[in-house]
């Protein structure tokens, strides 16, 4: 029988906390197994398929989402378990060394000689192809049972039907791609030549990563001024970080917890919890603010929102706060005000690796269109690899066809996202003046619009703030602007 409206909306509360704190104590390195498939048991009565059909029609649609989703989480929680444990318990043989599956990444970055990082990318990819894409494949074939069960043809059908876009979405970014390809290609030669000793001729994606990462700009991002510059820039906005009781701060350092800031809304607003490892760089100080613009964004929502409005809704509205206060670390005027000093050349840095990084999801966006579109997966290997490798410039590897996926589109909301920071930061400026970010009105307003939730989709949030529509093109001129 499946549970009332009412019922499901308590429930699915529960279950979402229990899930984002099985997912925060192991990436936290609190807990080194992830066990996902006992919270799924606990909450059977919500991730039935009779519970999804019965949302299907006269509830709201982010409700039927859930459930949906809840079906399908339920039945690959064995694939997400294995998948999960083998990458924490895998390594990658480099070298006469056995290096631990997901500290290759953080290894390359750091590794500056590039015929190493190369090695450990290569080594990295064989492991992938061999260990990870059989679990990949298996939960991939699974997603496509479950999909048929719920009556959707494909993936892509199903959450056409939940509202999302992607392929009206996606006639934006090829524009996106065409329009900023040349610009691109001259701005990116230049950097890696400059940054990395390679034309992009003979670049590989390890080369960019270590391009991004940037060793050469840690002076001006020290590890101790991470969290005071944050504590500050949220100051001015009237926001008193240790004053907030629902916002919980993860620092320190312990076997196993991941050095990337993440942030885990496990009660909204109750408890949220804002995890990092500061260790320094533009990255670090990158995601440490991005985490903050998703931690400060939940812990303002109201309690009396419906749980939809809190917990689901349109992700491109918390990943539009999230670049918003991103994006904060190379505006000039932030940097002379909050830090004290000037970096001329991170606004351009920067500005370029966004343009990488719209791109590369404009990339994804293509390529996740074909895959769940629910044809054959024969092509898909040498597609990925075709599509990510024409728009990023590098030839990316076949073998990261499935493990280079987010679940549910979730590329969409940060594509709208980029455009919906944007053009808020554009409003916000108009409003309030260049350095908006210090003003008390600017903190009230962004208050006003946390205040709702994620009720709204970001086009009628922007429309109802700034009365502008969602534009992809704003991004362009963006880019010309910064880069030409
Ligand atoms: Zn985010």
């Amino acid at each position: 029988m499946p549970v009332a409206v009412d019922t499901y909306r308590a429930r699915l509360e529960e279950m979402t906390a229990a899930v984002m704190e099985e997912h925060y104590l192991h990436a936290a390195g609190r807990k080194p197994t992830f066990e996902i498939a006992a919270v799924y048991e606990r909450y059977a009565d919500l991730t039935t398929l009779a519970q999804a059909r019965a949302l299907a029609s006269g509830s709201p649609v982010e409700l039927h989402r859930f459930a949906c989703e809840a079906y399908i989480g339920d039945g690959t929680k064995h694939a997400s378990e294995e998948i999960a444990n083998a990458e924490a318990t895998l390594s990658v043989p480099v070298d006469g060394e056995e290096v631990p599956y997901r500290e290759v990444m953080p290894r390359l970055l750091n590794e500056p000689d590039r015929d190493r990082r190369r090695r450990l990318y290569d080594a990295r990819c064989a492991v992938t192809a061999e260990r990870m894409n059989p679990l990949h494949e298996r939960a991939d074939a699974r997603v496509r049972e479950l999909v048929a069960d719920l009556s959707a043809g494909s993936t892509l059908e199903l959450y056409e039907r939940f509202g999302y876009d992607p392929r009206g979405l996606h006639r934006s970014t090829e524009a996106f791609l065409a329009d900023t390809d040349a610009l691109y290609r001259g701005s990116i030669d230049a950097e890696l030549r400059r940054r990395a000793g390679v034309p992009l001729a003979g670049a590989r994606p390890p080369d960019l990563a270590r391009m991004w990462r940037a060793p050469e700009l840690d002076a001006a991002f020290p590890a101790d001024r991470a969290l005071p510059a944050l504590r500050d820039t949220l100051a001015a906005l009237g926001i008193d970080l240790d004053a907030q009781a629902n916002i919980e701060l993860d620092v320190e350092a312990r076997p196993g917890k991941r050095p990337r800031a993440f942030c885990a809304p496990i009660r909204v607003p109750g408890r949220v919890v804002l995890v990092m490892l500061p260790q320094g760089g533009q990255d670090d100080y990158r995601a440490l603010f991005h985490e903050a613009g998703h931690a400060e964004h939940f812990a303002a929502m109201p309690a009396e929102l419906p749980a939809e409005d809190r917990l689901l809704g349109d992700n491109a509205v918390t990943e539009g706060f999230a670049f918003l206060f991103e994006h904060l670390l190379s505006d000039p005027a932030w940097r002379r005000a909050r830090m004290g000093d000037e970096v001329p050349e991170y606004a351009r840095f920067a500005a370029l690796y966004k343009l990488f990084l719209i791109r590369r999801y404009a990339a994804k966006l293509a390529y996740e269109l074909e895959l769940h579109a629910g044809g054959s997966r024969e092509r898909l290997p040498a597609r990925y690899a075709e599509l990510l490798s024409a728009a990023v410039g590098v030839p990316y590897p076949e073998t990261d066809y499935l493990e280079d996926v987010d679940d549910g589109f979730y590329c969409t909301s940060y594509l709208r996202a980029w455009a919906f920071d944007a053009q808020l930061a554009d409003h916000l400026r108009t409003a309030f003046g260049r350095a908006w970010f210090g003003e008390t009105g600017a903190g009230d307003l962004l208050r006003e619009m946390w205040a709702l939730g994620q009720s709204l989709r970001a086009e009628a949030l922007l429309r109802r703030v700034a009365g502008a529509e969602l534009d992809f093109a704003v991004l362009t001129d963006e880019a010309k602007t910064a880069l030409g």
